[in-house]
């Protein structure tokens, strides 16, 4: 029998990103039958999707990369600090290539819909392919940033030239030479995309609701004598990660912001100003995240930054964010971004002054006036973390659904379980420890966490697990107060589930999305969930049935 005729799995992992390619690599190890399911039509996921010019890490590419494999770490060369998406995605071939990964994946499958069978204990999965697949355990691999939202913009149809979000930036070049180019967002996406484009186009119009924070990347070639030096540190670059708060190679200034004189701390920041990656939000003093005057202070010092880098004043100003401070959001990282604003073909359009009214057959048209377009690039984000889950309808206990139960923010036991939805893993999902940290980091966690557990219960005969209510109640209770002392939760950013684009996800509401303890914390929380037999977790087995009568159920909870 074929991957693709079997029709009953021990797990499926859904989803062949970074997450679902070292799953599977897990389960393979352990001899479990398994498939990836993946709605594209090859692996990758992000580094799949996000072709649009200048998309690369801001996490340094050793750092990214898969700590699992020595062999891995041992071949692999990375050739620049931040390494492009391209090149990224070279990576995770080599990956899923080198373990042999690609026979237990299935492309152009999007799964549609999961509902639990509790007659059986097991999962029914609806797949666009006409498909029913069933399997013990689910295991979400989704993404985190991997539902694109369009604006809610009138006459997006209408425009007759090409179109798309950035992260349906066409597989094909796409020709930029002399065209008259929109970008609509100016998040960490655009951020890449203008600082790119800006010498490759005709005309730019950059359409800016808000202005982000920003820093410079510092870019730069990683030698083979260098990355030689690399691969002999890898084992202190990882632990260096894992004890690090972000899962980075920066570690925070433990000098107390006051106790140090305002020299000193111009002094660190015209540092890791120069630095390369977030040095500049994460090595700096721990109170720019929870003290309003602190990050005040901080911000004015990158305002004046961007003020010496953009020539004219009127501009420099309007790049300049007033309804936040640095840091408080995810921080994107640019490469010559605020330069792009002082070339004669980019222009700075300010919607929050004349708003966006329709898109038309030619362009944009603003209360303002009208722009021309050849092309226009929608770099409005994701209706992040949980838009991969309500895109699927799924259905736990007493057909409860996911969405419903998810409707005012997600609640989670580690953000790995769901109360009400057995034998479904989140190695990576809400309320997880990788949402704010370096992805791959948190998510080696993660995976490695969900496998031990699936094998514990294997090895116990358990056909059912699931978070128990007060255990997720308490997580997501941790997870909510940690919000309480962070600037962050005032951020209209996915990180407190804003979404202007999506009902419901608008401006006013929270959701409390990310863990905000550190990586440290977490996975301090992880093991003592598993060392102490997976306190918070139901357990139970059916019995084969008999050939006489049904078996009656076996309930074990570990409460
Ligand atoms: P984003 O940060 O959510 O930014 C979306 C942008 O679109 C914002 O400027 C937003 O304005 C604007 N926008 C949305 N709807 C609009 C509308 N209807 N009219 C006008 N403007 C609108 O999304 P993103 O830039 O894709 O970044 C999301 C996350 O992806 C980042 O935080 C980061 O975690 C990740 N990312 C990482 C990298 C990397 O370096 N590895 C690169 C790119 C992205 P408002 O702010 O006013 O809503």
């Amino acid at each position: 029998m074929t991957i693709a005729t079997e029709t009953h799995f021990e797990v499926i992992v859904i989803g062949a990103g970074v997450a679902g390619i070292y799953q599977m690599k897990r389960l393979k190890d352990m001899g479990v039958n398994a498939t990836v399911l993946e709605a594209c039509d090859d692996l990758g996921g992000t580094w799949y999707n996000n072709r649009y010019p200048g998309a690369r890490f801001d996490s340094e590419s050793y750092t990214y990369g898969y700590s699992f494999s020595q062999e891995v770490l041992d071949e692999w060369h990375w050739k620049e600090k931040f390494s492009p998406q391209s090149e990224n995605l070279n990576y995770l071939n080599f990956v899923a290539g080198k373990f042999d990964l690609r026979q237990y994946m299935q492309f152009n499958c999007r799964v549609t819909a999961a509902h639990f069978d509790e007659g059986e204990d097991r999962w029914v999965l609806a797949i666009d392919d006409g498909r029913t697949l069933t399997c013990r355990f689910v295991i979400m691999a989704v993404g985190l940033l991997s539902t694109p939202t369009l604006p809610r913009i009138e006459g997006t149809e209408d425009f007759k030239g090409p179109s798309f979000h950035t992260f349906y930036w066409p597989h094909e070049e796409v020709d930029l030479k002399g065209k008259k180019v929109a970008v609509i967002g100016t998040g960490a996406t655009a951020i890449q995309l203008i600082a790119e484009i800006a010498d490759k186009v005709g005309e730019l119009n950059v359409f800016q609701r808000r202005p982000n924070w920003s820093a410079p990347l510092n870019n730069c070639p990683i030698s083979p004598a260098e990355m030689a030096d690399i691969r002999a540190r890898y084992d202190d670059i990882f632990a260096t990660c894992a004890r690090t708060p972000g899962s980075f190679e920066h570690e925070p200034d433990r000098r107390g912001f006051y106790e140090v004189s305002r020299e000193e701390r111009l002094k660190l920041w015209d540092r890791l100003y120069d630095e390369p990656g977030f040095g500049i939000w994460l090595a700096n003093f721990r109170e720019i995240f929870t003290d309003e005057k602190a990050n005040e202070e901080f911000s004015e010092y990158i305002a004046d930054r961007i003020r010496q880098r953009v020539k004219d004043p009127v501009t420099a100003e309007k790049l300049i964010p007033r309804d936040h401070g640095f840091g408080i959001q995810r921080v994107p990282m640019e490469s010559h971004y605020f330069e792009a604003y002082n070339r004669d073909n980019v222009h700075l359009i300010d919607i929050s002054e004349a708003p966006i009214e329709r898109v038309t057959e030619t362009g944009i048209r603003t209360s303002d006036q009208d722009y021309d377009a050849d092309i226009i690039v929608y770099a409005t984000g994701f209706d992040a973390i949980t838009g991969a889950f309500d895109h699927i309808d799924i259905r736990g206990l007493d057909g409860q659904t996911l969405r419903g139960k998810w409707r005012e923010g997600p609640s989670t036991f580690l953000g790995i379980l769901i109360n009400g939805f057995p034998n479904l893993l989140m190695p990576t999902g809400p309320q997880s420890g990788s949402a704010s940290t370096n992805y791959p980091r948190g998510i080696e966690n993660g995976v490695n966490w969900s496998t031990d557990l699936l094998d514990y219960s294997e090895q116990k005969g358990f056909t059912r697990l699931e978070a128990t209510k007060e255990a997720e109640a308490s997580w997501t209770a941790t997870v909510t107060k940690m919000y309480a002392i962070m600037l962050m939760r005032k951020a209209k950013s996915w990180f407190t589930g804003y979404n202007s684009n999506v009902e419901g996800h608008e401006e006013g509401s929270i959701r409390y999305f990310v863990y905000n303890g550190g990586t440290p914390r977490y996975v301090a929380s992880i093991n003592a969930v598993a060392g102490n037999d997976y306190e918070g977790i139901a357990f139970s087995r059916k019995d084969p049935p008999t050939s006489s009568a049904s078996a009656p159920e076996r309930q074990i909870a570990n409460t």
